[in-house]
């Protein structure tokens, strides 16, 4: 008697459980993708399970067909999305979905990219011995599959060659690889020698045996980049992977020069959201094949498949945008290091700011803590950092006096300046003097954003956008004013106030097309840019020789968050823009623009101290019973109308009234309308893990079975803002 087999499924659908098929022909192993009917659907999902023999088979439908283009995920990579599931407490199938490449979501097997295929001759003798002698286009074809040749480089001997090599593979005599040969054409830069710290660091990365988490704090411009190059070099002289995450805006053509320029001839895959389907796949195979060494990547590339994986890092730790803010609300960081320990692997965590959870993990002897406390290049000091009280100062269009004296001089002096401001658009908002009327956002509890250029006035929160008003709809006053700065309006500012320099504006708007960035730091490091304004997009990563003066101008607007962790984030922000002055032996200078100058806040600050200030953040959270002493969630609810979310939320703390778990009162959210939806949430604590977890797990499975009506919900665990 046949045995029937049947197979366990995990399905993209809002569910937390998988599904089993009965697998009545072919072959499938544990993490292949099966195509399978779901309701009156066709999905494809990833194998968790083969089991010898069924009980029921009765009810049980058939597995449809099986693509066989996806490699089997390995069994680490199975095992994340296993704890992250559980972790987040979120459906099972969709963080595979998340975890894969699109095109291995589809029904349809991926056509594949013929790009992407190679082609080479195992035995070129023997295929040679085919040819006729006159053939002499085939013949030098043949002599230069020797080695794979991808079908570009195939096309481009003759019109009819893709042809020919067809006809030698249906002899046998050529074969299909993935294995192109692209030799990557870059000038080997050679390693600077390490200072006595940085030496340190890259000691203790190589001697760590096994999962050995390290928290590299540096400095910004102390060369822990550098660090990870050389310890990646004894990773890969080892013959292993090594997996570096860094945050998405980072992911500059600057640092992959850098990597490839030090590792010539390496393969190196570079993965991230603005990849194309297809190039995305590429990269994807070739870090599961074992054949790229070195994987730089976003968020998403911690689930990349690496069979000889052997170090992780994660660059800027800290950075927000390791956290998937929608759907899957993960943490790429944590993930990085749970795979690190899956993987018995060093992983090495870097920033000048990390984050309280990591420095409390250092603190508390869990994380080892390697620190670079000066700057790399010799000579190079740190940025002087001064706050400019402007209370009382006279103001020149949003720039006091003080601040634009120091900009002359430096602009005298032919230095960069870059003036930042965490605003897009000309002015936050339009307003009537005659009655008081703004700008706001029919759809949102927000401000809609003069965009002067383009005469719109833009949410930045939904999208909404109309044209401006020639007068107030309110009263009729013809004379709107502009109130407050955005990048726009300062840009527009400073041409005026220094005619003769040139002022280069970069933020989301400016860089919107292809390519558009890329040039525009072009033009940055040539010199062709005086001054440069600029978003958080200026913050990071970036390295300006000639910058020598930062001007940062709304600062303040961090420091009175309902929000705990915002103080956080404006430290690690402000450090970071002050980091991009000064760092190239030229001293740098930064301005903050404060109505708080006693603020303590900015007494660490204008220190640089970063570790007392997060100490004394510590301390504050120990008392307060705040993560990262203590396990949080949030519930959060949307909905037409506030009080169906509030209901929901109330009605949800009640189905966990059993569990030692703490569920505050519902609230609404600090931005309480956002694209015509009614938000509110309630934070879920407890003194540790387990319950916690627990507790998710049954909403999770309570909401999935029973949808509440009209309400959109979300489980955001280790939630970062609110
Ligand atoms: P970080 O990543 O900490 O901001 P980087 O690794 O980018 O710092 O280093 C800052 C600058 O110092 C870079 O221009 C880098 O080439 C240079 N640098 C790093 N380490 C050394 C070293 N040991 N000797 C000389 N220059 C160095
Ligand atoms: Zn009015
Ligand atoms: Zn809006």
């Amino acid at each position: 008697m046949l045995t029937e087999r049947y197979v366990t499924v995990a399905l993209d659908v809002p569910l937390p459980q998988c599904f089993d098929y009965l697998l009545l022909q072919g072959e499938v192993a544990v993490g292949e993708r099966v195509v399978v009917p779901f309701g009156r659907q066709t999905l494809s999902g990833v194998v968790l399970a083969v089991h010898g023999e069924t009980p029921q088979v009765a009810k049980l439908r058939a597995v449809e067909s099986i693509p066989g283009d996806m490699p089997a995920l390995p069994s680490d990579v199975i095992a994340l999305c296993r704890f992250c599931a559980d972790y987040y407490a979120y459906p099972i199938g969709a963080v595979f979905a998340a975890a894969i490449p699109g095109a291995f979501r589809q029904a349809q097997p991926w056509p594949g990219f013929e790009a992407a295929m190679a082609y080479v001759a195992p035995d070129v003798e023997a295929l040679l011995a085919a040819l006729s002698p006159r053939a002499h286009k085939q013949r030098a074809l043949a002599l230069q599959l020797a080695q794979p040749l991808a079908v570009e480089a195939i096309r481009a001997v003759a019109g009819d060659a893709m042809r020919w090599v067809r006809d030698w593979q249906e002899s046998g005599l050529v074969v299909q690889t993935r294995q192109s040969a692209v030799a990557l054409q870059c000038a080997p830069s050679a390693s600077p020698a390490l200072n006595d710290e940085q030496a340190a660091a890259v000691a203790a990365v190589n001697a760590a045996q096994g999962y050995s988490p390290m928290l590299l704090y540096g400095i910004t411009g102390s060369g822990k980049t550098e660090v990870y190059l050389q310890a990646i070099a004894a990773t890969r002289a080892a013959g292993h992977q090594a997996l570096v995450l860094v945050p998405e805006i980072n992911l500059t053509p600057q640092l992959e020069a850098r990597f490839r320029a030090r590792f010539p001839g390496e393969h190196i895959v570079s993965l991230h959201s603005g990849l194309a389907d297809g190039e995305r796949v590429r990269g994807w195979l070739a870090a599961g094949e074992g054949r790229a060494g070195i994987v730089l990547g976003t968020r998403l590339a911690v689930f990349t498949p690496l069979p000889r994986l052997g170090l992780v890092v994660v660059d800027e730790e800290h950075d927000p945008s390791y956290r998937q803010a929608e759907g899957f609300r993960y943490s790429a960081r944590d993930a990085a290091v749970y795979r690190a320990r899956l993987r018995d692997v060093p992983v090495l965590l870097g920033s000048a700011t990390p984050s309280l959870e990591s420095w409390r993990n250092a603190q508390e002897g869990r994380y080892r803590l390697l620190t670079l406390r000066q700057r790399a290049v010799s000579g190079a000091m740190p940025p002087k950092i001064e706050l400019v009280p402007i209370q009382r100062a006279r103001m020149v269009d949003g720039f006091s006096e003080y601040v634009l004296a120091a900009m002359r001089s430096t602009l005298a002096a032919s230095g960069q300046v870059l003036v930042f401001i965490n605003r897009r658009g000309y002015a936050p908002v339009l307003s009537c003097h005659e009655c008081g009327w703004i700008s706001s956002c029919k759809h949102c509890s927000a401000k809609l954003v003069l965009h002067l250029a383009e005469r719109r006035l833009r949410c930045h929160h939904c999208g909404y956008d109309i044209r401006v008003p020639l007068a107030c709809p309110d009263c009729g006053n013809h004379d709107l004013k502009p109130l407050g700065h955005g990048t726009q309006r300062v840009e527009a500012v400073l041409a005026e106030l220094f005619p003769d320099a040139n002022v280069l504006r970069i933020d989301r708007d400016s860089t919107r097309r292809r390519g558009a960035l890329g040039e525009m730091l072009r033009q940055v490091h040539a010199g062709e840019a005086d001054i440069l304004v600029g978003t958080q997009m200026m913050a990071k990563g970036h390295d300006f020789p000639g910058l020598q003066l930062v001007v940062v101008l709304n600062a303040d607007t961090g420091l009175f968050s309902v929000d705990f962790r915002a103080e956080e984030r404006l430290f690690a922000q402000l450090l970071q823009v002050a980091g991009r002055a000064g760092r190239a032996g030229k001293p740098g200078r930064v301005l903050i623009q404060s109505m708080y100058a006693e603020h303590p806040f900015y007494h660490a600050l204008v220190a640089g101290d970063y570790a007392e200030f997060a100490d004394a953040q510590l301390t504050e959270r120990r008392s307060l019973a705040l993560p990262p002493y203590a396990a949080w969630a949030v519930l959060r609810a949307e909905a037409k109308q506030l009080a169906s979310a509030l209901d929901f939320l109330r009605e949800a703390a009640s189905l966990l009234a059993g569990y030692p778990v703490h569920v505050a009162t519902p609230v609404p959210a600090a931005m309480a309308r956002k694209a015509g939806w009614e938000r509110a949430h309630a934070v879920i604590s407890a003194d540790a893990r387990p319950p916690l977890q627990a507790a998710l797990r049954l909403l999770a499975a309570h909401y999935a079975e029973a949808a509440p009506r009209g309400v959109r919900w979300a489980l955001d665990v280790d939630p970062q803002e609110f």
